[in-house]
């Protein structure tokens, strides 16, 4: 506790610069309030729900207020947090690229967060998933392979007919996603566990080439073995004449991703459902 609050001293009375410049500390006003607690339910939310969330704040508490842009707003929000650490940030999904915002917590290893909400055994099926996938080539681990595990889970016993409920619970929790059978990291939990699962699988964990961000789910150079999330290497490939990897300049061997373009998307209008991706699994 005396730590903490050393630490917090330190960080107010240091100078708060960000890459972007000064940050002012933030003021919250009753639409920030309502912002961050509906985000907290969420959890995570993909920017066009964040987006309308915001406006939603405005519209209910804000009526007279000068609306903030997105980022101004989510930074503002940040600089109250920071104390607590706790902090919205953003990121993308993995499989298209499609951007995130999730409110995480910085002070407690993810596992301890959700202990609140999961028996000791639950919270154990999640570990022996999450390693699964972390091992796995392709970043998905099949439900076969988890509820084998069953029998060695800490705690009170679990039948694998509970611990498909439990799994579906994890997937509803927004912890794992669930795609034909097999699952994998849900973008909140890639977001918040990435520290925790670097310092717990150091040889294990994937990195990609392009971001250097954690890598579940992604292409690899047949030649060299690097990896690139699938957003990257569309990025990364967009403006090349011919695909070749970045490190040994191999003819890259996979199809390229279609993945998430905030300008088509605009052209698309707000009003239409998300297009579902092509599962792409190329490795
Ligand atoms: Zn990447
Ligand atoms: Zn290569």
């Amino acid at each position: 506790m005396e730590e903490g609050r050393a630490e917090r001293r330190r960080r107010t009375e240091a100078p708060s610069c960000t890459q972007g410049g000064a940050r002012r500390a933030g003021i919250m006003t009753d639409v920030h309030r309502r912002f961050l607690q509906l985000l907290m339910t969420h959890g995570v939310l993909e920017e066009r729900g964040v987006r309308r969330l915001q406006k939603h704040c405005y519209r209910v508490h804000g009526r007279t207020a000068a609306v903030e842009e997105l980022e101004d707003f989510i930074n503002n929000i940040n600089s109250v947090l920071e104390s607590l650490y706790i902090e919205i940030k953003k990121g993308a999904t993995e499989d298209d690229g499609r951007p995130v915002y999730a409110l995480v917590n910085l002070a407690t290893t993810p596992v301890s967060k959700m202990a609140s909400d999961f028996a000791e055994n639950e919270l154990d099926l999640f570990r022996k998933a999450l390693e699964l996938i972390i091992d796995s080539e392709t970043g998905f681990a099949s439900s076969t392979n988890i509820l084998n595990l069953v029998d060695q889970l800490k705690g009170k016993k679990m039948r694998k007919k509970e611990a498909e409920q439990v799994l579906q619970k994890f997937v509803q929790n927004k912890w794992l996603i669930e795609k034909e059978g097999e699952f994998t990291l849900h973008s909140r939990a890639i977001l918040e566990m990435e520290q925790y699962i670097r310092e717990t699988y150091p040889d294990a964990v994937k990195t990609c080439n392009i971001c250097h961000g954690l890598l579940i789910q992604g292409q690899s150079c047949e030649t060299c073995g690097i990896r690139m999330h699938l957003p990257c290497v569309a990025k990364y490939f967009r403006s090349a004449p011919e695909p070749r990897c970045p490190h040994c300049n191999d003819y890259w061997p996979h199809e390229i991703p279609e993945v998430f373009n905030p300008d088509k998307e605009r052209e698309a209008g707000t009003s239409k459902a998300n297009k579902k991706p092509s599962r792409s699994r190329q490795h």
